[in-house]
């Protein structure tokens, strides 16, 4: 049997204001019809998001979701959950569902030491605070097992086990707190081994993730000309997730990265293709740092993520773990799946600018790192266009020369110094 790789599905959280998945609008608001669903936004005057994009679906999907507006979205603060994508099956992580229709999860991995008990909680705290839903700590040796059940211990998210080469970490974290197991099949040492950390995993009622790579093809799978890479990863997972659920273990979690962003989402769609009943753990890997790391995973993960790809998702960055927690939520929220975190909508200026708004609006932007509501707030070059503009924020100012107009949903509500602009606008904000 070939050894598979690592899968992921994607989870969406069926919201209390349940509607159109990305699938349902790719097909249009009729494909919801058909399937019996009804699609609310077809019933107002906004537009589906996914229709606008202009997305694929699967008519299976669409069968078994509902559509969803931004305004509906906007409405459940402080966390929206859209597009729930139904297919998968669910599995826990800890307490976080993945798969099923729930929230597309967001995971990170902590960096510190992995016997530094002390630096990984403070890692987690840190991540936590950002969003993050579920860690995973590399445990690259036997004598790291102490540390990582002293962090499980404490952490307060569950905490995924990294282990690689030897089966005998994986069986000891599944019994010392881990939460998940990250298991790569092509190095865990062969199907007995495998065997033995199903039934650790299986005893410890902990789910699996299986990651596939193309340097751990089976030789057999590797050597096919008749396959693109894609698909030789794809059906490596599709084996082994075959092989764990002959053996009765189907908590599953299959995963498949690439750091080439059209390889990734080839290979993704594959899997979601050959396994659509498997949740994808979807990233793109080595993706670089902040800057180049983050359009990467942005433009991979979006093109899934629209398309209905992906249970839960990590933005890997060479960066600290918590950029990569602000990117998902960033990613998340642009795509209308998710909302955690305040939006800042700003001008690039123009002629008409009489204000340093470059200034202004990262002085706002490090301001709304501490606010813990997906509010949209607007910093606008100018009072001609400004305030029409972003006539969808929640709160925003237009400036002038030497002073600004702060705007609520479009109405002037006071006119202030250019120098308590900043304070002016987050007041509002409180007050929201
Ligand atoms: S809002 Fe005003 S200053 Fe900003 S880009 Fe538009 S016209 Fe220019």
């Amino acid at each position: 049997m070939t050894e598979p790789a690592e899968t992921k599905s994607s989870p969406a959280e069926a919201a209390a204001t349940d509607r159109a998945s990305a699938d349902t609008a790719a097909i249009g608001c009729a494909s919801a019809k058909a399937a019996g669903t009804s699609c609310a936004v077809e019933a107002s005057d906004a537009r589906c998001a996914a229709e606008t994009a202009g997305a694929n679906c699967a008519p299976a999907e669409a069968a078994a979701t509902a559509c969803t507006s931004a305004e509906a979205a906007a409405a459940d603060r402080p966390v929206t959950e859209l597009r729930p994508n139904q297919r998968t099956r669910r599995v826990m992580v800890g307490s976080v569902p993945v798969g099923g229709g729930a929230p597309v999860a967001v995971q990170s991995m902590i960096n510190a030491p992995a016997d530094d008990v002390a630096a990984n909680l403070a890692q987690i705290d840190a991540l936590a605070q950002a969003g993050c839903e579920i860690v995973r700590m590399a445990i690259p040796r036997r004598a790291c097992l102490d540390a990582f059940a002293a962090v499980c211990e404490a952490s307060p998210l569950p905490v995924v086990a990294d282990v690689h080469f030897d089966p005998v970490i994986a069986i000891e974290a599944a019994r010392r707190g881990a939460a998940k197991l990250r298991i790569n099949p092509g190095n865990i040492g062969g199907l007995a081994a495998t065997d033995a950390v199903l039934d650790a995993a299986g005893e410890a009622g902990i789910p699996i993730r299986i990651g596939v790579n193309a340097g751990s093809l089976d030789q057999e799978l590797a050597s096919r000309t008749d396959l693109t890479l894609p698909q030789k990863l794809a059906a490596s997972a599709a084996q082994y997730v075959a092989y764990c659920e002959s053996r009765g273990f189907s908590d599953l979690v299959v995963s498949a990265k690439a750091h080439d962003v059209m390889t990734t989402v080839r290979t993704y769609r594959q899997l979601a293709t050959d396994i659509p009943h498997v949740p994808l753990h979807i990233g793109v890997t080595e993706a670089g740092t902040a800057f180049q790391g983050t359009i990467k995973s942005a433009a991979g993960l979006g093109i899934l993520l629209e398309e209905g790809i992906g249970d839960t998702m990590r933005i890997s960055l060479t960066d600290d773990p918590a950029v990569e927690v602000r990117a998902c939520w960033t990613l998340l929220s642009a795509l209308d799946l998710r909302r955690r975190n305040p939006e800042l909508i700003s001008c690039p200026t123009c002629g008409r600018c009489q204000v340093n708004l470059i200034d202004l609006a990262k002085q706002v932007e490090a301001r709304l790192s501490g606010v813990a509501n997906p509010v949209k707030v607007a910093v606008m070059g100018c009072v001609v266009n400004g305030p029409g503009e972003a006539a969808d924020a929640d709160i925003g100012v237009a400036c002038g020369a030497g002073s600004g107009i702060v705007f609520r949903n479009g109405e002037t509500i006071r006119k202030v110094a250019e120098d308590q602009i900043v304070d002016a606008l987050m007041e509002e904000i409180e007050n929201l």
